[in-house]
């Protein structure tokens, strides 16, 4: 990112220098000593733990030293509202039990996350000690985590499917609880979404291992996928609970699945065959997606929501 973003687009911009150092949910052949061989202070001594509980779920909630009173408060109210915003998407928590360590570093705002499945399901955040309450309302990476805890661990060369659900979920998810608005969702896919358009050199979704496919070409197979879904179903069902089928079916993080696996288990939750046939486009092809066209069916160009659309229905069932 060399431009100064403004602020509609803060989020996305965090999201650009979070993707090379931050999110690595999916670095399973990567060296998973990391959580063992860190030998600061912070991380030799206890942390201050407790335990939140969702729905049947459970969250252990570690606060590595370093954080006051004030903080650990402002900090455990976020991540009950994080998970509930992705109780709700998936029906459920997706895991019935994971650890959450909140590493503390100077200044505000939530650094960079990272999950990981072994030994045991674990999310560390690194937070900054003055983080407000805006930042916490306003931060999207601990949803884009716990979203990763409910899709079945995938081969790396893959990882698209992962980042681009936990992509597109987060805003979802957040979107239907009302910490971001419907608007500025549609406003920042219009802008984010083109980095994952394929670019010269592309050879499709399971062979560019590029920023922009992984994570923005991911997200519009999501989205791409969503509004089939849905225009095929009558809006009854979409990517929403074809991923609920998954995690029906005993899909989530602490297993692996392969892609064909994931999607046709969340196909046939809904009984269809979009995402298999979406997978079988675009996983070894360059060919753009519309998505000018795309935003004028769902009327969302222009920043404006038009409800006059052809799809503005499909687009309500997605995000009012
Ligand atoms: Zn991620």
């Amino acid at each position: 990112m060399t431009s100064t973003p403004d602020a509609a687009l803060s989020r996305r911009a965090l999201l650009v220098d979070l993707s090379r150092a931050g999110c690595a949910a999916l670095m399973l052949s990567a060296p998973h000593a990391t959580r063992a061989v860190d030998q600061s202070a912070a991380a030799r001594a206890q942390p201050d733990t407790e335990t939140l509980h969702i729905l049947r779920s459970r969250i252990e909630l570690q606060f590595a030293p370093g954080f006051s009173k004030p903080a650990q408060q402002a900090a455990r109210t976020w991540a009950i509202t994080s998970a509930d915003a992705v109780a709700r998407y998936f029906g459920r928590f997706p895991v019935p039990k994971v650890e959450l360590l909140l590493v503390p570093e100077e200044g505000s705002g939530v650094r960079s996350g990272v999950t990981y499945a072994e030994p045991s399901l674990l999310m560390r955040i690194r937070l900054g000690r003055e983080t407000t309450e805006a930042q916490f309302i306003d931060d999207w990476v601990l949803v884009h985590e716990m979203v990763h805890l409910a899709i079945p661990r995938i081969p790396r060369a893959q990882n698209w499917l992962h980042e681009g659900i936990a992509t597109y979920v987060e805003s979802v998810a957040r979107g239907r609880v009302g910490l971001v608005s419907a608007e500025t969702v549609w406003r920042e896919w219009a802008t984010a979404m083109p980095q994952g358009q394929p670019q010269a050199g592309d050879a499709g979704l399971d062979h560019t291992p590029t920023w922009g496919r992984t994570y923005w070409g991911g997200a519009m197979f999501c989205l791409l996928a969503d509004v089939e879904l849905l225009k095929r179903s009558a809006l009854r069902t979409g990517l929403q609970q074809a991923l609920q089928g998954v995690l029906a079916a005993g899909g989530q993080y602490g297993v692996p699945w392969t892609v064909e696996r994931i999607l046709a288990t969340g196909d046939a939750a809904v009984g269809q065959t979009v995402l298999t046939e979406l997978y079988e486009r675009m996983k070894a092809s360059a060919e753009p997606i519309d998505l000018a066209g795309l935003w004028r069916e769902l009327g969302t160009t222009g920043g404006t929501l038009n409800d006059q659309a052809p799809l503005a229905n499909v687009r309500r069932a997605i995000l009012a």
